[in-house]
């Protein structure tokens, strides 16, 4: 598999490049020259197979014979290596669970692929040593820690803005040590970014390190999200219709996997672009015209991006066309205020705890079937609510304490079963 920059003005990679370098030469993100297509054994049997088994087959094409398939195959067990439960959280919404590995939030698999396949490469001698840059606006930053720690020939600095994560993001951060260094940014996480940017556009600074990044842009993060929806779909009832998948989002990287899981044949419904305030690609998606903005701080910090980066890739796997998006996606706006009325609703009538970012997308999955009542669909629920004490406490009347660093999530509350996955 080849990977061409979106500026087209960089030559085309390996995946060994396009992850070590994280970004074309162009300042372009690098994109896979085919969509491979899954083998309909691989579809046929998908129910059945074990998850790194999953793994190693959706990501084997975009890899190629960078990595032999051994290696390949422990790199994929170990990211992939902790539940992702698809429960019911009200009659025809189900949760996918992504929260259950060691940061409790979506991000460590795509972390722990990056950067086994970076330690791969690094151990071999294939790459200079390393210095990870990384911006983060909140569960960015501890994913990437907790997947490089300890990774022998990598640096990781990871800058994020000062009192805009929550205390317990900040401690997953800045309490690792080793080979992780975090820097506290008194300004935005667009300012971070910002900050990261110019870094790599520092020909001084290129001189005495080698910086590669471990945001979404790089392929080795993005491409394993796609896993998610073929264990979601591993859980799907075989009987109902395709779901509707609500995805809250901020950089686009997670939507844009799920959309690339299904131009490759997995059988996905409807999809939502679930945004709180920072929404520029629902005013896109509405009016045809698209405009970064400065992010604005809410409830679901994760997703307070004002120009998603991954968004561009969205576009080129629909060629550009408008009127294509527009009918594999719908994309919301969600206030605030319809956060904390959703983990509320959803704590009295259900017993379920989402986090603000579910909520944000459980919201925009209710809107949907407001107007498609047949649609049964699915939340990913990107985070553990005990990430937000601050907007998830008041409402349970409270506290839910910190977990310890590294420990294993608690379980959620139980759920009644209901209807429609
Ligand atoms: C990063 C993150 C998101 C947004 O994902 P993108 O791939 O950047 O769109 C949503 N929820 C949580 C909890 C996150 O950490």
């Amino acid at each position: 598999m080849k990977y061409y920059s979106l500026r087209h003005q960089s030559p085309l990679v390996d995946f060994r490049t396009a992850t070590v370098t994280g970004q074309a030469p162009d300042g372009g993100l690098y994109f896979p020259e085919t969509i491979p297509r899954f083998p309909a054994g691989f579809l046929r049997e998908l129910r059945n197979l074990s998850k790194a088994t999953v793994a190693l087959n959706v990501m084997r094409p975009y890899v190629g014979n960078t990595i032999p398939e051994s290696d390949l195959q422990r790199i994929c067990a170990e990211a992939v290596d902790f539940e992702f439960p698809l429960v019911p959280v009200a009659a025809g919404v189900a949760a996918l669970e992504l929260f259950h590995g060691p940061t409790l939030a979506f991000k460590d698999v795509g972390a722990r692929f990056m950067s086994r396949c970076l330690g791969y490469f690094a151990q071999r001698g294939d790459t200079p040593p390393v210095t990870v840059l990384v911006a983060t606006s909140g569960d960015t930053g501890g994913a990437v820690a907790s997947g490089f720690l300890g990774v022998p020939g990598v640096e990781v600095v990871i800058l994020y803005p000062s009192g805009k994560v929550s205390p317990v993001q900040e401690q997953q951060l800045t309490t690792l040590g080793q080979n992780i260094t975090a820097l506290e940014v008194s300004g935005t996480f667009d300012d971070c970014q910002a900050l990261v940017k110019q870094a790599f556009q520092d020909p001084e600074l290129a001189q005495r390190r080698f910086l590669t990044s471990a945001n979404s842009i790089n392929v080795a993060r993005w491409l394993p999200q796609q896993l998610y929806y073929c264990f979601a779909w591993q859980q799907w009832p075989a009987d109902a219709p395709a779901p509707v998948i609500s995805v809250p989002s901020g950089n686009f990287g997670n939507l844009c996997a799920g959309l690339l899981a299904q131009a490759s044949g997995l059988p996905l419904g409807h999809f939502i672009a679930a945004c709180n305030a920072n929404d520029p690609v629902p005013v896109y998606l509405r009016t045809g015209n698209y405009s970064a903005r400065a992010a604005v701080p809410t409830y679901s910090n994760a997703m307070d991006v004002g120009n998603p980066s991954n968004f561009v890739r969205i576009l080129e796997l629909f060629h550009h066309d408008l009127g294509k998006l527009r009918a594999a996606l719908s994309a919301d706006t969600v206030t605030d205020d319809e956060t904390v009325a959703a983990i509320r609703q959803v704590w009295a009538e259900s017993n379920y705890l989402l986090d603000p970012h579910a909520a944000v997308a459980y919201t925009a999955l209710r809107r949907y079937q407001a107007q498609h009542p047949a649609a049964p669909g699915m939340v990913l629920a990107t985070a553990h609510p005990v990430k937000f004490p601050d907007v998830v406490e008041p409402i349970l009347g409270h506290s839910i304490g910190l977990p310890e660093p590294g420990a294993s999530p608690p379980k959620p509350p139980q759920t009644k079963r209901a209807a429609g996955g």
